[in-house]
């Protein structure tokens, strides 16, 4: 992950003071007020410009250093030999589970020498932030890349789904990957079009607030997931999060209906149009009965786990709204686009001519809802009937984000055009259920 890379105030005054991170430093404020400790690392998670100073009575201060602020070197860093964390060796008696890092604030470690967070950079630093997972697992892991989520591209899902396929070959009975929660929902649809017939759970874990909180999710979401990697039944990518904001349950929510409904709390992961497929309360795992089996690998061809890779960047997505310029429209789309529309399914009349032109040129024009909750029904209002007379695809009671990755996903497999229209109409890996009465699942 990228550090901060912005200079301030503060690191021009480390600098002059020929400070690093560790050495015993002094900082007198701009009215006098004096601080010595040890001067803390940067971190992905510092605010620029706030100085952090661990105390000598053990706690960590932030200061801000404004204009007028002396910053002196009073000792460097006694040199320390730092003991190599080790993994315990794996118990061969307990389930396999492979966990694949790809960053986010959940494998982020706190180096309780220093009390700096650091992300995990080592296969072995993401198993050790929670120790217990060894009892629940023979653990294996490995980082596969080691980023913020929002700079996730498809290459990044593909390596990703290719890594997962391996570790069941390789003999893994669940795999869990930690993942910055941001796009989180979006490679879990990914890997679910990528990789349809599983052998076991693939589980996503992210964390809302990082471990050097006291308030982190970190360590009993990875738990978790790690448990149900382990045990479940389930032949299908989910993502594991708190379910409630203090910690009593988390929830397993389907890759391709679950969206992040909140910027901060920990059980900001909803399942939207569809019910979660089950829980975890008391280290004891609950499913539902609508979960997709497990397909062991000696039913499939060679032993191997099937994948379809292969994505079509040509695609986009765009929200509607009032002033929505259809210049836009023709400018983004190239041969495919999800319209985000209002209510059950629309964009403003002006919209029409360039929509039919995208569809005229071949584009596919896929409708969903920014209401989230419900299906689109473009068959209730005039505005509705004219998008499907200008070539409009319902995307039925699908998020706005998985049909975006289901559209580059088919068009990745095939551009013939029947079949692109037959997989958008059909619920491939649970991303849509058929036509609902008003009774649809709402929380
Ligand atoms: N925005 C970052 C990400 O999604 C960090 C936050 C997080 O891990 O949830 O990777």
């Amino acid at each position: 992950m990228a550090e901060t890379t912005t200079t301030t105030l503060k690191d021009e005054l480390i600098d002059q003071a020929g400070a690093t991170p560790g050495d015993r430093i002094r900082v007198v404020l701009p009215d006098g007020t004096v601080h010595e400790g040890r001067l803390m690392p940067t971190h992905s998670f510092s605010r620029p410009g706030t100085l952090v100073l661990k105390l000598d009575n053990g706690y960590n201060i932030g200061l801000n250093t404004p204009e007028g602020t002396k910053l002196d070197l009073v000792a460097p860093e006694p040199a320390v030999s730092v003991p190599e964390r080790k993994a315990p060796k794996g118990d061969k008696t307990l389930p396999t589970v492979q966990i694949l890092g790809t960053g986010g604030t959940i494998a982020s470690y706190v180096d309780y020498r220093t009390g700096a967070v650091h992300p995990a950079k080592r296969a072995e630093d993401l198993a050790l932030m929670v120790p217990e997972v060894f009892d629940i697992a023979n653990i294996r892991s490995k980082v596969v890349v080691e980023m913020f989520s929002e700079d996730m591209q498809p290459t990044e899902w593909q390596q990703i789904a290719e890594e997962v396929a391996k570790a069941f070959e390789a003999g893994a009975r669940g795999v869990v990957i930690p993942h910055g929660t941001d796009t989180m929902g979006y490679t879990a649809a990914a890997l679910a079009f990528m990789l349809p017939q599983l052998p076991g759970p693939v589980v996503l874990v992210g964390a809302q607030r990082s471990s050097d909180r006291p308030s982190s999710d970190a360590a009993m979401n990875l738990k978790a997931a790690v448990r149900i990697a382990a045990t479940a039944h389930l032949g299908e990518v989910v993502v594991v999060m708190h379910d409630e904001s203090d910690d009593t349950r988390l929830a397993i929510h389907r890759g391709v209906r679950v969206r992040k409904m909140h910027t901060s709390r920990r059980d900001a992961f909803r399942s939207i149009n569809h019910p979660p497929l089950g829980y975890l309360e008391d280290d004891e795992v609950l499913l539902a009965a609508h979960i997709r089996p497990t397909t062991p690998l000696s039913e499939q061809k060679d032993g191997k786990v099937p994948r379809f890779l292969a994505m079509d960047e040509e695609v986009s997505m765009i929200q509607s709204y009032p002033g929505l310029w259809p210049d836009h429209i023709l400018d983004v789309v190239k041969k495919g686009t999800i319209l985000v529309g209002t209510g059950l399914g629309h964009v403003a009349r002006r919209c029409l001519d360039a929509i039919r032109e995208c569809t005229a040129r071949g584009a596919y024009v896929v409708m969903t809802s920014q209401c989230l909750y419900g299906r689109t029904n473009m068959h209730v209002y005039a505005t509705g009937r004219d998008l499907i007379h200008a070539g409009v695809i319902s995307g039925e009671d699908m998020l706005p984000e998985t049909a975006y990755v289901k559209l580059m996903w088919v068009l990745g497999q095939t551009q013939d055009p029947d079949e692109v229209r037959r997989n958008l109409h059909t619920n491939l890996v649970g991303e849509m259920d058929e036509r609902t009465e008003m009774t649809t699942y709402l929380e």
